[in-house]
């Protein structure tokens, strides 16, 4: 996968490296884990999972919704809401900087 620039920080987020990634999380909505069957490839959970991964500056989270499909959502538990304070700003997508 690649690695993607922080927009809150000078850091980023790796997607590939050392396995087990330690920045990264594997998550799944109750629905999904419901319908998990007793057994089951690890690679199909890995398919089903959203992925986040934390810059490694920050703490902000890079979240693929679509399994790494399109570039990442940004969070950041350290953002500041604008004027507004709708918090629509939130939603910050960052390319990527090599893949
Ligand atoms: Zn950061």
């Amino acid at each position: 996968m690649a690695k993607y620039r922080c927009p809150f920080c000078e850091g980023f987020a790796h997607t590939s490296g050392g396995l087990p990634n330690p920045n990264e999380f594997l998550v799944w909505t109750a629905k999904q884990w419901d319908e998990v069957p007793d057994q089951v490839p690890s690679d199909r959970l890995l398919a089903e999972a959203t992925l986040m991964y934390k810059c490694v500056a920050c703490a902000a989270l890079a979240i693929f919704w679509r399994g790494g499909r399109s570039d990442p959502t940004w969070y950041s538990p350290l953002r500041q809401v604008g004027p507004s304070g709708s918090g629509n700003d939130s939603d910050r997508a960052a390319a990527p900087l090599t893949r």
